[in-house]
């Protein structure tokens, strides 16, 4: 071989060498990019064979019970206790069936209070299912009740967030606006601030008011089960709109620190 054409071989090889290693190399970029792409869509049918909600411990809590009965209907003469609970209930249930743990703050018809305690019972039932949620480091509470008013006119759910917490506001806002979609109310009612004890908890939190027990109507669709199944799935589907919203969700006020002597 004459020298001119050793140069050429040696050129020769050192090129195809430098090509099979670039194809190895794109190779096993695309192999990786196959794999991760493979990885990236097992997680994502994990994650929908899960359900949505997979990974959120959703505290359920029915308003009321035992000696307490809440508002009353106008009609029948029905306390909201047990409205509540089914409607709790049923969400239990659904909320599972989207792959949330759900943690439950009363499973029948009982205060969480003792017969005699030294503190204000309607308190120390608070503190209690306040407790329970505690343990059970929910990521978010729902608190179900009906509502009344002195005159009959009034209608239509409504749901309410801590005053000025925007974690709150975005999860009632999303729930408010499946409650309309879902349920049609002649009256649509905005997402409202309220002072109440459950909502102060540390976690996005919400005190849903179905809808009127002093309004004859809205009373005769709330003492269906028909009924009360499409408010729970209203709610739910509130809770799973807002886990699908893009944006990154708001921090929760800091949880209320109370001298609970009173
Ligand atoms: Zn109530």
């Amino acid at each position: 071989m004459r020298e001119k054409d050793r140069v050429k071989l040696c050129t020769g090889l050192m090129l195809t060498m430098a090509t099979l290693c670039t194809a190895a190399l794109f190779g096993a970029a695309a192999d990786s990019v196959v794999r991760t792409f493979a990885q990236t869509a097992a997680a994502g049918a994990a994650q929908e064979a899960r359900g949505p909600l997979y990974g959120l411990t959703i505290a359920v809590d029915a308003g009321h019970g035992g000696y307490d009965g809440g508002a009353v209907g106008r009609v029948s003469g029905v306390p909201e206790k047990g409205l509540n609970l089914d409607v709790a209930q049923r969400m239990e249930e659904m909320l599972r069936g989207q792959g949330a743990d759900v943690v439950m703050t009363r499973t029948g018809d009982y205060a969480l209070c003792d017969e005699d305690p030294p503190i204000r019972k309607k308190l120390q039932d608070m503190q209690r299912r306040a407790e329970i949620i505690r343990i059970n480091e929910a990521d978010m509470v729902i608190s179900i009740h009906m509502n009344e008013y002195v005159g009959r006119s009034e209608s239509g759910p409504q749901v309410f967030y801590r005053e000025d917490c925007p974690a709150g506001r975005l999860l009632a806002g999303a729930i408010q606006e499946a409650m309309i979609g879902g349920l049609s109310p002649k009256k649509e009612r905005p997402a409202l601030g309220g002072d109440y004890y459950i909502l102060t908890l540390g976690v996005p939190s919400v005190l849903v008011e179905c809808g009127f027990l002093s309004n004859k109507v809205e009373e005769e669709l709330l003492m269906t089960e028909e009924y009360r199944e499409r408010v729970a799935a209203a709610i739910v589907q509130g809770v799973v709109d807002w886990h699908a919203l893009p944006q990154e969700k708001p921090q929760p006020l800091a949880a209320v620190k109370r001298e609970e002597t009173q």
